[in-house]
């Protein structure tokens, strides 16, 4: 299959991006993209495999990471993967990411990174995370079992956003709390389920569970 590092030729006003470590993907990702998508209007969304996983142990290796995203999004039209981080030697970090993509799409083009509530919480944590702001907003979704504190946000040097048209017309230094239908799966409780014979069957896309039996993975060494 070919693999490009972004699936565009055109350069877009919009870049959308759900960076994550798809270990493996599932239904939780998948679902929240699609109704973002839906949400906010817009025409896709980046699926961005880390290739790092700095703050992850264990993590399965990239090849079988990336395969299971291709797959789980090959009938999806809003759907793309952005395989850049995955280019990148040592640590991935986001902000390294955010300023390659500014340098590309210019000033004025709508940058978002999307973070689960667990993700936002961590955010401060994360490398030159207040140049984040300065290279993007952020979009948060809600994670079930994660409630979002005033004070996690307060935190940020970004502005609050709630109307969905304008805050796509905002480069970057913002952002939005949107409500999607809550999923409540993690890729940890799936590579438990796998190793301990469970079925993930309602939360991992059937050609990603064909993978994953067919290569093997997640039994014994999670
Ligand atoms: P792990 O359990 O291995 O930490 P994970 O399920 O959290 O993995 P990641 O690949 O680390 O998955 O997540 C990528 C992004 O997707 C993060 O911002 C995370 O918050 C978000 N996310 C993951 N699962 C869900 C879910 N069920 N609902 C909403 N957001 C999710």
């Amino acid at each position: 299959m070919d693999i490009s590092v972004t699936d565009s030729k055109q350069t877009p006003l919009e870049y959308v991006v759900m960076g994550g470590t798809f270990d493996p993907v599932h239904n939780g990702h998948i679902q929240s993209a699609k109704q973002l998508v839906s949400t906010l209007g817009y025409d896709h969304i980046y699926l961005m495999p880390c290739g790092d996983a700095y703050h992850k142990q264990g993590v399965t290796q990239l090849d079988h990471r990336v395969a299971m995203l291709q797959l789980a999004i090959k009938d999806s039209v809003s759907l793309k993967l952005d395989l850049r981080e995955t280019l990148r030697e040592g640590a991935t970090y986001t902000v390294d990411t955010l300023t390659q993509l500014r340098q590309e799409l210019g000033k004025e083009a709508h940058i978002s990174w999307v973070v689960g509530t667990d993700a936002a919480k961590g955010l401060v944590n994360w490398h030159q995370w207040q140049q984040v702001f300065e290279q993007a907003n952020v979009i948060v979704i809600h994670r079930a079992g994660v409630p979002l504190d005033h004070s996690v946000t307060n935190a940020w040097p970004a502005k609050p956003c709630s109307d969905g048209q304008a805050f796509k017309q905002i480069p970057n230094g913002a952002f939005m709390q949107v409500a999607l239908e809550p999923f409540d799966i993690s890729s940890t409780e799936i590579r438990e389920a796998i190793n301990q014979k469970q079925s993930v069957d309602d939360h991992v896309p059937q050609a990603v569970l064909n993978y994953i039996e067919q290569h093997g993975l997640y039994r014994g060494n999670h």
